[in-house]
């Protein structure tokens, strides 16, 4: 699904350059649920956002879905983005103004799918996240827990290939990040691919596989359930 070679990220701010990523190579396989783990300033951020076709490396090969893409323009990235990918943030990044249900329906607005289908998608990740008893809440109604599964269901509704989280549990207390990661294994379990950045070796345990940055660079990785892959 993902392949990088040689992958570097550069950041020019006031003539003073930072090397973020130096030389990462990284090979995510369909079916995977990989995290990211590394002190702050690591990388993480960057590699996630180049992974989720939010910016462009300064240097190497980005693979995604077997096509070339670190020389796409925005709008080819974005197309890509709306069509294959899904994205879980720290902070939620709910539309306050819209209802769960609403904010769940919006990107299948955005896909132009029609409305019964909308529909029957959006009660159906609803029921799935346990989260269909708030559909007429708006988030600031809602607990952290309850704003992240909405937040998950917006993610998954349109069924991205490679969904994308960037501490997900990071606002959570232990219990409500615990149900997070679990619904969270349950979507790879029926194959979504998943590739998250985390500090939390608990939640880094619900993965296959776990890499670790340092500097930029990959320093270990950890395998777990080969097998199952
Ligand atoms: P992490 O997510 O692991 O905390 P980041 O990917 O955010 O790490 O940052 C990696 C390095 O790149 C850090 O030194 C950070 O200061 C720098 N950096 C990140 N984003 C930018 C940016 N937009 N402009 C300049 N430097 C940046
Ligand atoms: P959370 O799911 O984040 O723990 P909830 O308030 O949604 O918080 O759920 C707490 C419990 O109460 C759950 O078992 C839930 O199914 C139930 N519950 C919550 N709201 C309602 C409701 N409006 N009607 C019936 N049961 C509810």
């Amino acid at each position: 699904m993902i392949k990088t070679v040689n992958l570097q990220k550069k950041y020019t701010t006031d003539e003073v350059e930072t090397t973020a990523l130096v030389n990462v190579n990284l090979h995510v396989k369909q079916g995977e649920f990989l995290a990211i783990m590394g002190p702050s300033g690591c990388g993480k951020s960057t590699l996630l956002n180049i992974i989720g076709l939010l910016d462009n490396p300064s240097g190497g090969e980005f693979y995604f879905l077997e096509q070339e893409i670190s020389k796409f323009s925005e709008r080819q990235r974005a197309n890509l983005r709306k069509e294959y990918l899904g994205f879980v943030f720290q902070s939620f990044n709910l539309i306050d103004e819209l209802t769960v249900y609403e904010n769940v329906e919006l990107p299948l607005i955005y896909l132009n799918v029609g409305s019964a289908e909308r529909k029957q998608r959006v009660e159906q990740v609803l029921e799935q996240m346990q989260i269909a008893h708030r559909r007429n809440h708006f988030p600031q109604q809602l607990s952290g827990g309850q704003q992240q599964r909405v937040a998950i269901s917006r993610a998954v509704v349109s069924k991205p290939k490679l969904l994308l989280a960037d501490e997900p549990t990071g606002n959570l207390d232990s219990a409500h990040g615990q149900e997070v990661m679990q619904l969270l294994s349950t979507l790879n379990e029926q194959g979504t691919t998943i590739v998250m950045v985390t500090h939390s070796p608990t939640d880094a345990d619900y993965a296959h596989r776990i890499v670790n940055l340092f500097d930029g660079q990959i320093i270990s990785e950890n395998v777990k359930e080969l097998a199952t892959l």
